[in-house]
């Protein structure tokens, strides 16, 4: 692509998260990501586009040198920063305003730093032959901590029984940012139990929140209504499907043969996850136990008296297993980081120069590696160890945020011999994306909202009435 080239004309609006704004190509499986701003700092322009310049970088370095080696090469995209031209921007800028959701529009795009970061798109599977009618299907799902804190250090015991998601639903629900609770447990999608799983995922499109998005060909077909209070339209979601499941028209003698759609969309889906990555591999891979905690959260719907032993285990390469091990790299619970992080602040008022040495802001790179791989597990009062755990706490939350993106397509049906004909056939590849690093400043915040989160909910379903 060249830079100097660009026509606003060319990208539309794609997606939109908390932090960034995201732009596809309307020809080249490509898309742009943009920095996003509260609308009241977009005064300090100056300030702000050396904020994006810096960030844009340590983004992609983060990505490069911190989580793809953490969470494996074959699922990360790092992508690269680009130059835009402030023309380009600020027209698109314009472009897209109209398309955005109205819960998103307290902050604006970023117009004033010129930087973006370029991607593949995800939606998309390039080397998916157009000879199909079929255009790739993409389920995006925000899976969130899929554990039970286990750390010595927790002081209330219902974040020992019930997850955080959960707990935080009702939270949620009490400060009008959703209307009704999600039944999604992560700690059945992570599970590794099918059956477990089929309930997560039922739930998600029962509820998808901003936890799952689904698209057709790159476009958005099923997601959470702007509405709040409007629920998703699951029968659409099913006439959109119909063609890729063409089976399951005539093949079941069912009531409800939309259900029978949604839980193929589920097989698929948990096949996916469970999967090394990509369609081309087989034979059954070894296992993991991931659970040093108690496998299964209290809040969840799944019905206790069907949990068995034994059965939370995740394939080695599997997506999951991934997600999940950087995810318990937080073994102290924010609990136990926030009194580290005291000692790291402490420690940066009698020294500030040591800011850099350290690495709190960066820069992302090998050796910002090192730190967070080699922390000594025992706290020997040093502030080396304070901040290789605030690192590590770091690294582990912002893999409680991402996204995993499984776009499947039918295969091509002379492409190989198929001998189970009642079961369609796909390919599909699997990625993680939006791996951006979580701040250092925040640490009071989430040790703030920790709490809050934890006394509304032993407030709102353990108080006598
Ligand atoms: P969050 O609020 O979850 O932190 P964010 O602001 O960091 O989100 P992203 O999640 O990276 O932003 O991007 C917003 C949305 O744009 C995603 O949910 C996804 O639907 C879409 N998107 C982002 N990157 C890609 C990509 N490479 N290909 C296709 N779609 C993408
Ligand atoms: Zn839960
Ligand atoms: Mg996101
Ligand atoms: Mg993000």
């Amino acid at each position: 692509m060249e830079m100097d080239k660009m026509d606003e004309n060319d990208w539309k609006y794609h997606g939109e998260g908390n932090k960034s704004l995201v732009v596809s190509h309307l020809q080249h499986c490509r898309v742009l990501r943009l920095l996003k701003f509260p609308s009241e700092d977009s005064a300090h322009t100056r300030q702000t586009a050396e904020q994006a310049f810096r960030h844009i970088p340590n983004i992609v370095d983060y990505s490069k040198y911190v989580m793809k080696p953490l969470l494996g090469e074959k699922y990360i995209h790092s992508g690269e920063v680009v130059k835009l031209p402030l023309d380009f921007v600020r027209q698109l800028s314009l472009k897209v305003q109209q398309e955005r959701p109205e819960l998103r529009c307290d902050k604006v795009m970023d117009t004033f730093s010129g930087c973006g970061l370029c991607l593949p798109n995800l939606t998309q599977l390039p080397l998916h032959h157009l000879r199909d009618h079929r255009p790739p299907i993409c389920v995006e799902i925000k899976p969130k901590c899929g554990f039970l804190p286990f750390s010595r250090h927790i002081s209330k015991e219902c974040k020992r029984k019930v997850c955080r998601f959960c707990m935080h639903q009702h939270y949620k629900l009490a400060n009008g940012k959703w209307k009704r609770l999600s039944r999604y447990c992560p700690l059945d999608l992570f599970s590794g139990s099918k059956q477990r799983m089929y309930v997560a995922l039922k739930n998600l499109l029962e509820e998808p929140q901003n936890n799952l998005k689904i698209f057709k060909g790159g476009e958005l077909i099923f997601s959470c209504k702007d509405d709040a209070k409007q629920q998703p339209d699951l029968n659409d979601l099913i006439q959109h499907l119909r063609p890729y499941f063409p089976h399951s028209n005539g093949l079941y003698n069912s009531h409800q043969p939309g259900k029978v759609v949604l839980n193929e969309l589920i097989r698929v889906i948990c096949s996916a996850l469970l999967s090394g990555g990509d369609s081309n591999r087989s034979g059954e891979p070894r296992k993991v136990h991931l659970s040093e905690s108690r496998p299964h959260c209290e809040a969840s719907p799944f019905p206790r008296d069907l949990l068995r032993n034994g059965n939370h285990s995740l394939p080695k390469d599997s997506v999951l297993a991934k997600i999940l091990q950087v995810q318990m790299m937080d073994n102290l619970d924010i609990e136990g980081i926030y009194p580290l992080y005291k000692r790291v602040e402490q420690y940066l008022e009698e020294f500030p120069r040591e800011r850099n040495r350290l690495q709190i802001d960066g820069p992302y790179d090998e050796s910002f590696m090192d730190t967070v791989k080699n922390c000594p597990t025992e706290d020997d009062g040093s502030v080396e160890y304070a901040v290789g755990k605030v690192h590590q706490y770091r690294v582990a939350m912002t893999a409680k945020d991402c996204s995993i993106m499984i776009t499947f397509a039918p295969c091509e049906e002379d492409e190989e011999l198929q001998l189970n004909l009642e079961k369609p056939r796909f390919t599909y590849s699997v990625s993680i994306l939006d791996l951006d690093p979580k701040p250092y400043e925040g640490i009071p915040h989430q040790y703030k909202l920790d709490t809050k989160i934890a006394n509304y909910y032993l407030r709102s379903t353990q108080a006598p009435p």
